[in-house]
């Protein structure tokens, strides 16, 4: 993934997150694209769509229109197959409106307590909007089984807790560097599609 970017109208972005974490990512990700945080003063509406497709497309919308330049916006969130797909969407508020990563992550853990079914999928999706009206959104998944004893120090949020299918069954999130999480994750795998969107279009 690293060292791939985005064709030239895209090759500059403004990232609609309040997300340190996100940044970071897509910064290592998306090499050759010069990613600028959205700025202090641009206020994010609130999340309060069904699907994360929604709530990228809200955000990058702001902030496309707000700085008048593109934007590219990520909602993304773990669902735990013996919740139904719980948190989904609600993943950053799993344990309250302000809850801490570490919180979310404990409340997930007690929540699949006991449970013999630990399929988790982190689910991204990405949207990138230009201040004319143009849009594009994708989605990217990765499977995975939720441990109950958090390993590692790499990632955020969830990721000391996720064992993803396709690393080697072993490792957390949190345990792999950052070229292999973003190899295999959620995120990593939305950006791809994004890449092969637009070259497919022709851009
Ligand atoms: P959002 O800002 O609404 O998209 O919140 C995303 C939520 O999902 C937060 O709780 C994150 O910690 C979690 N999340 C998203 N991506 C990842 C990831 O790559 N690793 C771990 N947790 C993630």
């Amino acid at each position: 993934m690293s060292g791939k970017g985005l064709p030239a109208p895209f090759d500059s972005l403004v990232v609609a997150t309040r997300n340190g974490h996100k940044l970071r990512e897509f910064g290592e990700a998306m090499q050759g694209v010069h990613l600028d945080p959205l700025p202090e003063e641009v206020a994010l509406p609130p999340e309060d769509g069904e699907t994360f497709a929604e709530n990228a497309l809200v955000k990058a919308r702001t902030a496309a229109t707000a700085a008048g330049r593109p934007a590219l916006a990520d909602d993304s969130g773990i669902e735990a197959a013996a919740l139904g797909g719980l948190p989904g969407v609600r993943s950053a508020r799993y344990a309250g409106e302000d809850a801490t990563d570490q919180a979310n992550l404990d409340k997930l853990i007690g929540a699949l307590a006991g449970e013999d079914d630990r399929r988790v999928a982190y689910v991204c999706a990405l949207a990138l909007v230009t201040p004319d009206g143009s849009e594009w959104v994708v989605e990217g998944r990765c499977e995975g089984e939720l441990v109950d004893v958090p390993r590692g120090s790499g990632g955020f949020g969830y990721d000391p807790a996720f064992v993803p299918s396709e690393g080697d069954g072993v490792r957390t999130m949190a345990e792999l560097t950052p070229d292999e999480k973003h190899a295999i994750s959620h995120r990593g795998v939305a950006i791809a599609a994004l890449q092969n969107l637009l070259e497919g279009e022709g851009r």
